[in-house]
């Protein structure tokens, strides 16, 4: 079964219980593998608003990567996600970021994401659970492209979900 992993973000509401709520829904819909700690992480691409909480996944499944997408948006709307400005604040917010190594390019997906290996708060849970997984297009396993950004601000939220 196809290797996919799954950035999870939020800043809106109780944000341990919406990270808690999406592993549930992801687990019933996927066989996840790996999870990396939480991160409260500062926000990227528009600074006035609250802090988020991120975590990463790698998961199994048999639902090709449109499906996937599919199936992520609908786990968005029933996790009370609203819709907002780009990068704005949010209830949940659930990535595609490697789907084995699949390099994707189309109007509704993206994979890999576009912005991952610019974004600390992607790359250090990232790290935690596959440091020498290699970005099929640029070449470079996470650990590389983790040692290539600033992970200032981003600390480890200390008790669990
Ligand atoms: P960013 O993609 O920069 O993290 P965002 O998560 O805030 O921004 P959204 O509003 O959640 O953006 O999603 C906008 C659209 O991005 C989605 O409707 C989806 O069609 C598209 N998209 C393209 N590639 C991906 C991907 N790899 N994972 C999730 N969504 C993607
Ligand atoms: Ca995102
Ligand atoms: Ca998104």
């Amino acid at each position: 079964m196809p290797l996919t992993y799954l950035a999870l973000g939020t800043n809106l509401g109780d944000r341990s219980a919406n990270l808690r709520a999406a592993l549930e829904a992801l687990a019933a819909r996927l066989t996840i593998t790996a999870r990396s700690r939480v991160y409260e992480t500062p926000p990227w691409g528009y600074a006035d608003q609250p802090a988020f909480f991120n975590m990463v996944i790698a998961a199994r499944t048999d639902l090709p990567p449109l499906a996937l997408l599919d199936v992520l948006k609908s786990l968005e709307t029933a996790l009370g996600r609203r819709p907002s400005f780009r990068y704005g604040p949010r209830q949940i917010d659930l990535d595609i970021l490697f789907y084995d190594d699949l390099v994707l390019d189309q109007p509704r997906l993206t994979i890999p994401h576009p912005r991952l290996h610019e974004r600390a708060f992607v790359l250090v849970p990232l790290a935690e659970i596959a440091p020498d997984l290699v970005h099929p297009q640029i070449g470079l396993p996470v650990r590389a492209l983790l040692g290539a950004v600033s992970a200032a601000g981003i600390h480890e939220v200390a008790a669990d979900i």
